[in-house]
């Protein structure tokens, strides 16, 4: 669980971050159509959106880079996501300074380090 400064997270949260969980991609299960929207990444990776094509709410995303994950903004949970804690915010070489995040949470420039390596 985990807050995501990067300039995309900006654009497509209306605000200076996603709040956002990652499943395993079996783990989830979508009901219903989407649309999706892949763009790629600076990394090389190629980065995919779905969204509800009636309202446009993304439900969620993944990256080429971990196809073992699925990349889900809190938000869909609206009303039942207090078990949401995030542990760090990515990307805040693009965070702004009106956008508040809690004292106790790392930041990482990029992602985190993988520091098993
Ligand atoms: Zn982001």
């Amino acid at each position: 669980m985990f807050l995501c400064s990067c300039e995309n997270c900006q654009r497509t949260s209306g605000g200076g971050h996603s709040s956002v969980a990652l499943f395993r991609t079996d783990a989830v299960r979508v009901v219903g159509a989407t649309k999706s929207y892949a763009r790629p990444a600076k990394s090389g990776a190629t980065f995919i959106r779905h969204f509800c094509p009636e309202c446009g709410t993304t439900v969620l995303a993944h990256s080429s880079r971990a196809p073992a994950l699925r990349i889900v903004p809190v938000g869909v949970f609206a009303g039942e996501n207090t078990w949401f804690k995030p542990n760090q915010l990515i990307f805040s070489r693009t965070h702004q300074t009106w956008d508040l995040i809690a004292d106790h949470l790392p930041w990482h420039e990029t992602y985190r380090r993988d520091d098993r390596a």
